[in-house]
């Protein structure tokens, strides 16, 4: 990541594809499990160290593969807890991780893309552009580094990560195959052990990704909806216009039907001052989500400087969650974490270059005056 070469990266590799590779060398499976354990559970990049392989073995993987994660070019922790990396990937290429720690519980939440081509209108993230995908590695890289940070510790109640949203940078559906790869070794026992339930992906709604999704895996999902109607959606979310809301719950729909266990969506709504803030727009959520396994996560905006936008009042705020709440919803309101680092949602930028042509995007953007 922080210069190409020739070399294998074995971080981003899943049990499956690291089993596959032993077998092209002629070893034994088994060393998939082995060298699981050394990367993600011991963090060690060193293949001189893994001493249950022979030296024959050893050498050979130093010659053929690696184990480079992200650089971490800043390192900051706020007030709060709140911990974020600014992790470089590529020449000028970065992205940002964040930790929220919360009790028992350790949120990392992971970048999967260099900047998002879908353009909210509120997401200083896509009023950036977009560059590029991230790796398989490059998104694990994130897990490893955090986990890494609070070495050396023995798995048990204290983990410092308990819960891993795939809601930093970027769009994960949009970069399926690398996110799922990564999201495989995130639950994987022999690597980080997180629970299907305790990994989240976040869409802001490409259905037919999300039918894929729940082909291949069944963790949590959030869904970004911020609007209760297409008209204001499309306003927020520009990709609704490919993908209206009423395509966008049966999909979830069909998701959650998917599941092996009961488990309900998170609805997530960024609360925007004079947009989608009134008790109306409450009243008309209910109703549309009426029937859907969900609970609702409403997000006060968090303010960036190239946005107009701004934060509602408080109790604005709790009288939209009360409507909800009165109608049966579980509906909390999530705490800005972080901002004093600017590690709040939708305040990760990175640093890169926005590559797309505006008229390359995905489709075409909205511009949206409050
Ligand atoms: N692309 C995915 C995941 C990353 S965004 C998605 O859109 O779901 C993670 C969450 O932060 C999304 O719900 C997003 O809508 C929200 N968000 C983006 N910008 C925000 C802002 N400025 N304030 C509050 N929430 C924001
Ligand atoms: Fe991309 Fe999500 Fe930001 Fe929308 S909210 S621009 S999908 S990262």
């Amino acid at each position: 990541m922080t210069s190409a070469t020739e070399k294998v990266n074995l971080l981003g590799m899943p049990k499956a594809k690291l089993e596959a590779f032993f077998e092209s060398l002629g070893e034994k499976k088994f060393r998939a499990t082995q060298i699981l354990q050394w990367i993600h559970q011991r963090g060690v990049d060193d293949f001189d160290q893994m001493t249950n392989m022979s030296r024959v073995l050893r050498e050979k993987l130093s010659e053929i593969a690696e184990i480079r994660g992200p650089e971490v070019v800043l390192d900051e922790l706020s007030k709060d807890g709140t911990r974020k990396w600014v992790m470089r990937m590529d020449n000028g290429n970065s992205v940002e991780t964040v930790l929220i720690p919360d009790g028992e519980r350790g949120t990392l939440c992971v970048s999967s893309q260099i900047g998002c081509s879908l353009d909210c209108t509120f997401c200083s993230t896509g009023k950036r552009g977009f560059n590029r995908n991230l790796t398989a590695a490059e998104i694990i890289g994130q897990v490893w580094v955090a986990r890494k940070a609070f070495m050396p510790f023995e798995p048990g109640p204290e983990r410092p990560i308990t819960n891993v949203v795939m809601m930093g940078m970027g769009e994960p559906l949009l970069n399926f195959d690398n996110v799922v790869d990564a999201m495989n070794l995130m639950m994987e026992d022999l690597a980080y052990g997180i629970s299907k339930r305790r990994v989240t992906l976040s869409t802001s709604g490409v259905v037919p990704a999300i039918d894929r999704l729940g082909e291949v895996t069944d963790v949590s999902l959030a869904i970004s909806l911020h609007a209760p109607n297409d008209e204001l959606r499309t306003q927020l979310v520009p990709l609704n216009k490919k993908y209206p809301i009423a395509e966008l719950l049966a999909a979830t729909k069909r998701y959650l039907s998917r599941l092996p266990d009961k488990r309900k969506a998170t609805i997530e709504y960024t609360v925007i001052e004079g947009m989608n803030d009134k008790p109306q727009h409450a009243r008309e959520l209910a109703g549309l989500l009426r029937g859907l396994p969900c609970k609702i996560n409403l997000i006060p905006f968090n303010p960036f400087p190239e946005s107009d936008f701004r934060r509602p009042a408080m109790n604005a705020t709790r009288h939209f969650q009360k409507i909800l709440n009165e109608a049966g919803y579980v509906a909390t309101i999530r705490t800005p974490r972080g901002d004093d680092i600017d590690a709040a949602c939708g305040q990760l930028v990175g640093n890169f270059e926005d590559r797309t042509r505006r008229s390359q995007r995905y489709i075409p953007v909205h511009q949206v005056t409050p």
